[in-house]
């Protein structure tokens, strides 16, 4: 966001000094690549589940309970308690890089900026949840792979492995949280260490 550079007065510093811009709307890649992993990874997750202890009827409902967890907590939870309180509800024609404002802005009232961090408050907060779903599958598929070994199991730990790996190393840091605007108040970017980029 031009605007906001300049106001750090950084058109002066040499280019390595830049800090990265401010996505007040994210460009069309980076919500495909955002909800594209995420989608891949909750998809992946439940049929992993279910493929691991499917023999069982145990299996199907643990599969399914956990594509309704994280779809909802992912694509509903986060709009109605975690995006009121962000930056891009307020920003006019703003668009995160979930695209998760837009959907807030219309199933919720607006909140307040102040409460933004409690998205990392309490043991079943919002981060904690989010942090759940995407570590579940992992943690599932461990014990399946040692007692009932396949091949495709494999394949599917590796590419859920992959995509959690993605996203801390390349999604977070690279794509979403160095360019956004509520980084300054977000704990998540204060872990990534994302502020000062
Ligand atoms: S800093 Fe990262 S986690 Fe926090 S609101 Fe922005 S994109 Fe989401």
């Amino acid at each position: 966001m031009p605007g906001l550079e300049a106001s750090r007065g950084e058109g002066m510093l040499p280019p390595e000094k830049k800090k990265a811009s401010l996505n007040v709307r994210y460009p069309v890649s980076s919500l495909l690549t955002y909800n594209g992993s995420t989608i891949l990874h909750f998809l992946l997750g439940g049929t992993g589940i279910i493929l691991a202890y499917g023999s069982s009827w145990a299996g199907y409902v643990f599969g399914f309970l956990y594509l309704a967890f994280s779809f909802s907590e992912m694509y509903v939870l986060m709009p109605l308690t975690v995006c009121p309180n962000c930056v891009y509800c307020r920003k006019a024609n703003s668009l995160c890089v979930s695209g998760l404002n837009v959907i807030s802005k219309r199933i919720a009232k607006e909140g307040e900026a102040e409460d933004f961090p409690k998205r990392a408050r309490g043991l079943l907060c919002s981060n904690n949840l989010y942090m759940a779903a995407l570590i579940l599958p992992v943690i599932a598929l461990i014990p399946a792979l040692m007692l009932n070994f396949s091949y495709l199991l494999l394949v599917f730990f590796i590419v859920i492995m992959g995509l959690l790996l993605v996203r801390f190393f390349v999604i977070f840091p690279k794509i979403a949280c160095i360019h956004c605007v509520a980084k300054y108040r977000c704990p998540q970017a204060g872990a990534m260490g994302v502020r000062d980029k």
